[in-house]
């Protein structure tokens, strides 16, 4: 295999956690724009930018825990708003366990 030409099945987004270029079915959507706010988007429908992390895997925790850090939440540019964002992000990963 020298030259691998990635399938056109659907659009494709990037992972801003590990790089991982998946289909948009693969990645969790968080809507927001900098500066307004930040939230889960999993049926994707929010307008606004989105951010995309995989689904599976440890990206949502490494996220949340990146964005719960000033420097974090000031690459997105969420302010306060980080740490409550990175609370439902792991919440909902604890099949909305709240505590
Ligand atoms: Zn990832």
């Amino acid at each position: 295999m020298t030259h691998r030409k990635s399938s056109a099945r659907g659009p494709q987004r990037t992972c801003v956690q590990c790089g991982a270029v998946r289909e948009k079915g693969g990645l969790l959507r968080i809507a927001g724009k900098p500066g307004m706010g930040w939230e889960p988007d999993p049926g994707r429908k929010l307008p606004g930018r989105g951010i995309y992390l995989c689904s599976a895997g440890e990206c949502v925790e490494r996220f949340a825990a990146r964005i719960r850090t000033p420097k974090g939440g000031a690459r997105w540019k969420m302010g306060v708003g980080g740490t409550e964002l990175a609370d439902r992000l792991v919440a909902s990963r604890q099949g909305g366990q709240e505590k």
